[in-house]
């Protein structure tokens, strides 16, 4: 009394073998020692606050662009400035970014799994007794 066909079954485990595939590489990218520094790195134009410069006509005349880091600090919005030198949490940030976004695609790929396992199981039960 099997509530599934073969090839239902091999649909399954096919699907499951490419969720699981999927899942091993994109886990693995979490473990590296590479620093990450926490907010969303964005560039920004400045006025400096001089009224004869040109940055007072605002738009594209401003100063910049800036690289800074949004991130919170004490819960509160808080912008990050960069020096030259400092370009290198830029980076880390964005390598936050990048680490955020595949750990999203993680979550998502084991809710399929999730998904793809109670289905097959839903799809193995009995509801009623059967007169054979
Ligand atoms: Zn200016």
């Amino acid at each position: 009394m099997n509530q599934l066909s073969n090839q239902q079954i091999s649909t399954y485990r096919q699907k499951l073998r490419v969720l699981l595939e999927s899942l091993e590489k994109k886990v693995s990218k979490a473990f590296y020692s590479d620093a990450l520094f926490q907010g969303t790195p964005i560039e920004v134009f400045r006025k400096c606050g001089n009224q004869n410069c040109k940055c007072a006509q605002g738009g594209d005349q401003r100063h910049g662009p800036y690289k800074v880091i949004q991130t919170k600090i004490d819960g509160r919005q808080k912008q990050v400035s960069l020096k030259g030198s400092e370009e290198k949490y830029f980076k880390m940030a964005q390598y936050y970014q990048w680490q955020i976004s595949n750990y999203r695609e993680v979550k998502m790929v084991l809710s399929q799994i999730d998904e793809l396992m109670a289905s097959a199981i839903d799809a193995r039960i009995i509801r009623e007794k059967q007169n054979d």
